[in-house]
Protein backbone atom coordinates (compact mmCIF):
# COMPACT_ATOMS: atom_id res chain seq x y z
CA UNK A 1 0.00 0.00 0.00
CA UNK A 2 1.14 3.43 -0.95
CA UNK A 3 1.67 6.14 1.69
CA UNK A 4 2.07 9.57 1.37
CA UNK A 5 4.83 11.71 3.19
CA UNK A 6 4.48 15.18 3.53
CA UNK A 7 7.54 17.26 4.04
CA UNK A 8 6.03 20.51 4.21
CA UNK A 9 2.95 22.18 4.52
CA UNK A 10 0.11 21.20 1.39
CA UNK A 11 -1.34 24.24 1.28
CA UNK A 12 1.35 27.17 2.27
CA UNK A 13 4.58 25.09 1.36
CA UNK A 14 6.37 26.49 4.67
CA UNK A 15 8.72 23.44 6.01
CA UNK A 16 7.99 24.65 9.35
CA UNK A 17 5.76 21.60 10.22
CA UNK A 18 5.78 19.29 13.48
CA UNK A 19 3.57 16.06 15.23
CA UNK A 20 0.46 17.21 16.24
CA UNK A 21 -1.53 15.08 17.72
CA UNK A 22 -1.14 10.89 17.88
CA UNK A 23 -4.29 9.08 16.83
CA UNK A 24 -6.10 6.07 15.61
CA UNK A 25 -8.45 4.68 13.26
CA UNK A 26 -11.19 3.64 15.53
CA UNK A 27 -13.82 2.56 13.09
CA UNK A 28 -12.08 -0.09 10.90
CA UNK A 29 -8.72 -0.74 10.75
CA UNK A 30 -7.49 0.33 14.02
CA UNK A 31 -3.90 1.22 12.85
CA UNK A 32 -2.05 4.10 14.22
CA UNK A 33 -1.67 8.01 12.33
CA UNK A 34 -0.11 11.07 13.59
CA UNK A 35 -1.67 14.61 12.44
CA UNK A 36 0.98 17.20 11.53
CA UNK A 37 0.23 20.66 11.52
CA UNK A 38 1.79 24.09 9.76
CA UNK A 39 2.82 26.30 12.48
CA UNK A 40 2.89 29.13 9.66
CA UNK A 41 -1.22 28.83 8.71
CA UNK A 42 -2.36 26.12 10.93
CA UNK A 43 -3.03 23.52 8.20
CA UNK A 44 -3.08 20.08 9.71
CA UNK A 45 -2.99 16.86 7.25
CA UNK A 46 -2.70 13.08 8.24
CA UNK A 47 1.02 11.98 7.87
CA UNK A 48 1.95 8.91 6.15
CA UNK A 49 -1.71 8.61 4.68
CA UNK A 50 -2.88 6.42 2.08
CA UNK A 51 -2.87 7.63 -1.34
CA UNK A 52 -6.02 7.41 -3.62
CA UNK A 53 -6.13 3.61 -4.80
CA UNK A 54 -5.48 2.45 -1.36
CA UNK A 55 -7.66 4.58 0.68
CA UNK A 56 -10.99 2.83 -0.26
CA UNK A 57 -10.60 0.03 2.19
CA UNK A 58 -11.37 2.53 4.70
CA UNK A 59 -15.01 3.24 3.56
CA UNK A 60 -16.17 -0.18 3.95
CA UNK A 61 -16.98 0.34 7.55
CA UNK A 62 -19.53 3.13 6.52
CA UNK A 63 -22.80 2.57 7.39
CA UNK A 64 -25.21 4.09 4.33
CA UNK A 65 -27.31 4.79 7.11
CA UNK A 66 -29.69 6.27 4.41
CA UNK A 67 -29.29 3.31 1.96
CA UNK A 68 -31.60 1.37 4.09
CA UNK A 69 -33.87 4.42 5.41
CA UNK A 70 -35.72 2.54 7.83
CA UNK A 71 -37.39 4.47 10.60
CA UNK A 72 -37.33 1.68 13.41
CA UNK A 73 -35.62 2.36 17.41
CA UNK A 74 -35.22 5.87 18.42
CA UNK A 75 -32.36 6.41 17.35
CA UNK A 76 -33.49 6.24 13.72
CA UNK A 77 -36.39 8.31 14.26
CA UNK A 78 -33.94 11.22 15.83
CA UNK A 79 -31.48 10.62 12.80
CA UNK A 80 -34.55 11.29 10.61
CA UNK A 81 -36.18 14.02 12.24
CA UNK A 82 -32.48 15.63 12.15
CA UNK A 83 -32.00 15.06 8.50
CA UNK A 84 -35.15 16.57 7.50
CA UNK A 85 -34.07 19.83 9.93
CA UNK A 86 -30.53 19.78 8.29
CA UNK A 87 -31.73 19.47 4.92
CA UNK A 88 -34.19 22.39 5.25
CA UNK A 89 -31.28 24.10 6.78
CA UNK A 90 -29.34 24.01 3.47
CA UNK A 91 -31.42 24.72 1.64
CA UNK A 92 -32.25 28.33 3.76
CA UNK A 93 -28.85 28.50 3.23
CA UNK A 94 -28.09 27.82 -0.47
CA UNK A 95 -31.72 30.35 -1.04
CA UNK A 96 -30.11 33.27 1.40
CA UNK A 97 -26.25 33.51 0.29
CA UNK A 98 -27.29 32.99 -3.52
CA UNK A 99 -29.68 35.40 -3.26
CA UNK A 100 -31.58 33.33 -5.52
CA UNK A 101 -35.36 30.79 -4.95
CA UNK A 102 -33.82 28.68 -8.06
CA UNK A 103 -30.84 27.93 -9.89
CA UNK A 104 -28.23 25.76 -11.24
CA UNK A 105 -26.55 23.99 -8.22
CA UNK A 106 -23.86 21.17 -8.35
CA UNK A 107 -23.56 19.26 -4.58
CA UNK A 108 -20.02 17.74 -4.83
CA UNK A 109 -19.86 14.24 -3.07
CA UNK A 110 -23.96 14.09 -2.84
CA UNK A 111 -24.27 10.80 -1.44
CA UNK A 112 -28.10 9.06 -1.58
CA UNK A 113 -29.11 12.71 -2.79
CA UNK A 114 -31.05 13.81 -0.33
CA UNK A 115 -30.08 16.66 -0.24
CA UNK A 116 -29.86 17.98 -4.03
CA UNK A 117 -33.64 15.84 -4.01
CA UNK A 118 -35.07 18.61 -1.33
CA UNK A 119 -33.11 21.51 -3.94
CA UNK A 120 -34.87 19.66 -6.84
CA UNK A 121 -38.23 19.86 -5.12
CA UNK A 122 -37.94 23.58 -4.74
CA UNK A 123 -37.50 24.43 -8.23
CA UNK A 124 -33.71 24.47 -8.69
CA UNK A 125 -31.98 22.52 -11.22
CA UNK A 126 -29.68 20.15 -9.45
CA UNK A 127 -26.41 17.86 -10.44
CA UNK A 128 -24.51 15.73 -8.10
CA UNK A 129 -20.86 13.91 -8.20
CA UNK A 130 -20.63 10.94 -6.10
CA UNK A 131 -17.69 8.22 -6.16
CA UNK A 132 -19.91 5.51 -4.61
CA UNK A 133 -21.66 2.83 -7.10
CA UNK A 134 -24.04 2.54 -4.91
CA UNK A 135 -24.63 5.30 -3.13
CA UNK A 136 -24.97 6.99 -6.57
CA UNK A 137 -27.12 4.46 -8.39
CA UNK A 138 -30.07 5.28 -4.85
CA UNK A 139 -29.75 8.47 -5.94
CA UNK A 140 -30.84 7.87 -9.21
CA UNK A 141 -33.27 5.14 -8.81
CA UNK A 142 -34.38 6.58 -5.50
CA UNK A 143 -35.27 10.44 -6.97
CA UNK A 144 -34.63 10.17 -10.26
CA UNK A 145 -31.79 12.77 -9.78
CA UNK A 146 -28.56 13.23 -12.25
CA UNK A 147 -25.97 12.20 -10.28
CA UNK A 148 -22.42 11.05 -11.74
CA UNK A 149 -18.92 9.97 -10.93
CA UNK A 150 -16.14 12.36 -10.22
CA UNK A 151 -15.28 12.51 -14.17
CA UNK A 152 -18.20 14.21 -14.99
CA UNK A 153 -17.16 17.31 -12.93
CA UNK A 154 -14.49 18.09 -15.46
CA UNK A 155 -16.62 17.96 -18.45
CA UNK A 156 -19.36 20.94 -16.87
CA UNK A 157 -19.44 24.12 -19.20
CA UNK A 158 -17.33 27.03 -17.56
CA UNK A 159 -19.49 29.56 -15.86
CA UNK A 160 -22.42 27.27 -15.42
CA UNK A 161 -23.54 27.05 -11.79
CA UNK A 162 -25.16 29.28 -9.24
CA UNK A 163 -24.16 27.51 -6.27
CA UNK A 164 -21.82 24.46 -5.51
CA UNK A 165 -21.73 22.52 -2.46
CA UNK A 166 -19.44 20.33 -0.49
CA UNK A 167 -20.85 19.12 2.63
CA UNK A 168 -18.28 16.94 4.38
CA UNK A 169 -16.24 16.27 1.52
CA UNK A 170 -12.83 18.47 1.07
CA UNK A 171 -11.56 16.73 3.95
CA UNK A 172 -11.73 13.22 1.84
CA UNK A 173 -10.13 15.02 -0.96
CA UNK A 174 -6.79 13.91 -2.12
CA UNK A 175 -6.24 16.05 -5.05
CA UNK A 176 -8.27 18.93 -3.99
CA UNK A 177 -6.14 21.47 -5.81
CA UNK A 178 -7.99 20.05 -9.45
CA UNK A 179 -11.24 20.39 -8.08
CA UNK A 180 -11.27 23.87 -6.35
CA UNK A 181 -9.19 25.07 -9.78
CA UNK A 182 -12.47 23.53 -11.80
CA UNK A 183 -14.79 24.51 -9.56
CA UNK A 184 -13.39 28.12 -10.07
CA UNK A 185 -13.95 27.81 -13.60
CA UNK A 186 -17.59 25.71 -13.42
CA UNK A 187 -18.75 28.15 -11.07
CA UNK A 188 -20.74 31.47 -12.44
CA UNK A 189 -19.07 35.22 -11.65
CA UNK A 190 -20.07 35.67 -7.81
CA UNK A 191 -21.55 32.32 -7.52
CA UNK A 192 -21.23 30.83 -4.00
CA UNK A 193 -19.26 28.21 -3.15
CA UNK A 194 -20.86 26.80 0.14
CA UNK A 195 -18.01 23.97 2.03
CA UNK A 196 -18.70 22.47 5.36
CA UNK A 197 -15.42 20.88 6.83
CA UNK A 198 -15.05 19.66 10.64
CA UNK A 199 -13.01 21.75 12.64
CA UNK A 200 -10.10 20.86 14.89
CA UNK A 201 -10.05 23.97 16.87
CA UNK A 202 -13.41 23.68 18.36
CA UNK A 203 -14.79 23.01 22.02
CA UNK A 204 -15.38 19.25 21.59
CA UNK A 205 -12.12 18.87 19.63
CA UNK A 206 -10.03 20.14 22.63
CA UNK A 207 -11.85 18.31 24.93
CA UNK A 208 -11.53 14.79 23.25
CA UNK A 209 -8.34 14.89 22.09
CA UNK A 210 -7.41 12.01 20.25
CA UNK A 211 -10.19 10.41 20.22
CA UNK A 212 -11.99 13.09 18.92
CA UNK A 213 -14.33 11.55 16.26
CA UNK A 214 -14.32 13.76 13.70
CA UNK A 215 -10.08 13.51 12.86
CA UNK A 216 -11.61 9.90 11.39
CA UNK A 217 -8.36 8.89 10.39
CA UNK A 218 -7.08 8.29 7.82
CA UNK A 219 -9.70 8.87 5.70
CA UNK A 220 -10.05 12.74 6.53
CA UNK A 221 -6.45 13.61 5.14
CA UNK A 222 -6.73 17.33 5.87
CA UNK A 223 -8.21 19.39 9.18
CA UNK A 224 -9.01 22.82 8.71
CA UNK A 225 -8.94 25.68 10.71
CA UNK A 226 -11.12 28.60 10.16
CA UNK A 227 -7.46 30.41 9.38
CA UNK A 228 -6.40 27.57 6.85
CA UNK A 229 -9.58 27.36 5.20
CA UNK A 230 -9.92 30.75 4.12
CA UNK A 231 -5.94 30.86 2.98
CA UNK A 232 -6.90 27.87 0.87
CA UNK A 233 -10.17 29.55 -1.27
CA UNK A 234 -7.82 33.10 -1.00
CA UNK A 235 -5.66 30.98 -3.15
CA UNK A 236 -8.42 30.98 -5.65
CA UNK A 237 -9.84 33.59 -5.32
CA UNK A 238 -12.43 32.97 -3.29
CA UNK A 239 -13.92 35.44 -1.08
CA UNK A 240 -15.37 34.32 2.59
CA UNK A 241 -18.17 35.96 3.07
CA UNK A 242 -19.87 33.97 5.87
CA UNK A 243 -19.29 31.51 8.33
CA UNK A 244 -22.31 29.22 10.16
CA UNK A 245 -21.96 26.66 12.85
CA UNK A 246 -23.49 23.10 12.62
CA UNK A 247 -24.89 22.63 15.91
CA UNK A 248 -25.70 18.64 15.33
CA UNK A 249 -22.42 17.59 14.96
CA UNK A 250 -21.52 18.93 18.16
CA UNK A 251 -24.02 16.21 19.84
CA UNK A 252 -23.24 13.67 16.99
CA UNK A 253 -19.08 14.04 17.16
CA UNK A 254 -19.19 14.19 20.90
CA UNK A 255 -21.21 11.04 21.16
CA UNK A 256 -19.20 8.95 18.67
CA UNK A 257 -16.02 10.26 20.58
CA UNK A 258 -17.37 9.23 23.47
CA UNK A 259 -18.12 5.42 21.82
CA UNK A 260 -14.34 5.68 20.80
CA UNK A 261 -13.22 6.04 24.61
CA UNK A 262 -15.08 3.05 25.51
CA UNK A 263 -16.57 5.52 28.09
CA UNK A 264 -19.34 3.93 30.90
CA UNK A 265 -22.39 6.60 30.39
CA UNK A 266 -21.09 7.91 27.36
CA UNK A 267 -24.41 8.90 25.53
CA UNK A 268 -24.88 10.79 28.13
CA UNK A 269 -21.75 12.12 28.96
CA UNK A 270 -21.68 12.57 24.81
CA UNK A 271 -24.67 15.03 25.09
CA UNK A 272 -23.00 16.82 28.02
CA UNK A 273 -20.21 17.72 26.36
CA UNK A 274 -21.54 18.52 22.97
CA UNK A 275 -23.81 20.93 24.87
CA UNK A 276 -21.13 22.54 26.24
CA UNK A 277 -19.56 22.81 22.71
CA UNK A 278 -22.52 24.15 21.57
CA UNK A 279 -22.85 26.78 24.47
CA UNK A 280 -19.35 28.11 23.73
CA UNK A 281 -19.87 28.04 20.38
CA UNK A 282 -22.58 30.73 21.03
CA UNK A 283 -20.20 33.08 22.44
CA UNK A 284 -17.10 32.22 19.35
CA UNK A 285 -17.80 30.79 16.27
CA UNK A 286 -14.96 29.13 15.60
CA UNK A 287 -16.27 26.87 18.48
CA UNK A 288 -17.92 25.40 16.76
CA UNK A 289 -17.68 21.14 15.73
CA UNK A 290 -18.02 21.83 12.42
CA UNK A 291 -18.40 24.82 10.29
CA UNK A 292 -20.13 25.88 7.05
CA UNK A 293 -18.04 28.46 4.86
CA UNK A 294 -20.06 30.41 2.55
CA UNK A 295 -17.71 31.66 -0.59
CA UNK A 296 -17.98 34.10 -2.84
CA UNK A 297 -16.74 33.53 -6.44
CA UNK A 298 -14.63 36.73 -7.59
CA UNK A 299 -14.11 37.02 -11.10
ZN1 LIG B 1 0.86 26.03 5.91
Amino acid sequence: MAKIKYNECPICKSKNINKFIDSKDFSTSSEDYTIFICNDCSFAFTQDVPDENSIGKYYKSEEYISHSDTKKGLFFKIYHIVRNYMLKNKQKIVEKYSGQKTGKILDIGTGTGYFINKMKQHGWSVAGIEQDDDARNFGKSNFNLDVFDKKKLFEFDDNYFDVITMWHVLEHVHRYNEYLNQIKKILKPNGKLIIAVPNYTSYDAKHYKKYWAAYDLPIHLWHFSPKSIKILLNNYNFNLIKKKGMPFDSFYVSILSEKYKKAPFGMIKGLFFGLLSLISAWGNINNYSSIIYIFDNKK
